[in-house]
């Protein structure tokens, strides 16, 4: 079993996946929780690239291919092997997030990062995928108070950023509602580990 977390920043994927985890090996078994992009050394190498502020010379296109690379490294690495044992693999960030970052964020377009995707991943698509939503204004909040970072001079260019992601995310849900269940991000913590727990649970 193949499940994928997706969301825009500030939904609190990580923290999520993280408090659900005990409970579910509990009923599962072992359980391989992972990320992208990362997850095993080269792509965590390659995320280091990507997510370098002082590496402006890589554009939209060169992001794009750098974060398809590091997939089809985690995905043969280590994502495949577990499901191959048989155990359920859960992933921050898979496929969806280059469609709503690079496609719809950085604007490169659905159909190339699809086909890029497909390409890199000979198709392998979650079984499940949950999407944190959260509005703009609220994830921003979560942000500033979460990290010590200072994002004020960035905040009209990341607001407007997640406004777009936040977009593309709704327009994949909405194309493939058999794979997706939005859970609502805003809610206390609390409720959005349960409602995520009790997704996974009822599904499998
Ligand atoms: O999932 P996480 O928050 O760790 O992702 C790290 C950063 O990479 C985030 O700021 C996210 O916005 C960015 N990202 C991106 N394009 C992707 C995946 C992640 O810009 N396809």
């Amino acid at each position: 079993i193949f499940i994928s977390l997706e969301g825009p920043d500030g939904a609190g994927k990580s923290t999520v996946l993280q408090a659900i985890l005990p409970d579910l090996q509990n009923k599962y078994g072992e359980i391989v929780a992972t990320r992208e992009p990362g997850g095993v050394r080269v792509a965590e190498e390659i995320r280091h690239v990507i997510l370098n502020p002082k590496n402006t010379e890589i554009d939209a296109k060169s992001e794009l291919l750098l974060f398809a690379a590091a997939r089809r490294v985690h995905l043969q690495s280590k994502v495949e092997p577990a499901l191959a044992e048989g155990k359920m693999v859960i992933a921050d960030r898979y496929i969806d997030s280059s469609v709503a970052y690079q496609g719809f964020g950085r604007g490169l377009g659905l159909e190339v990062v699809e086909w890029l995707n497909d390409f890199a991943t000979d198709g392998l698509k979650p079984d499940l995928t949950l999407y944190f939503d959260i509005d703009t204004e609220v994830a921003l909040e979560r942000i500033k108070k979460n990290r010590s970072e200072d994002i004020d001079r960035l905040d009209m260019e990341r607001a407007e950023m997640h406004r777009k992601v936040r977009a593309g995310y709704l327009e994949i849900v909405k194309s493939e509602p058999e794979r997706f269940v939005t859970i609502d991000a805003s809610q206390p913590l609390e409720k959005v580990i349960a409602d995520s727990l009790k997704v996974i649970i009822e599904r499998f």
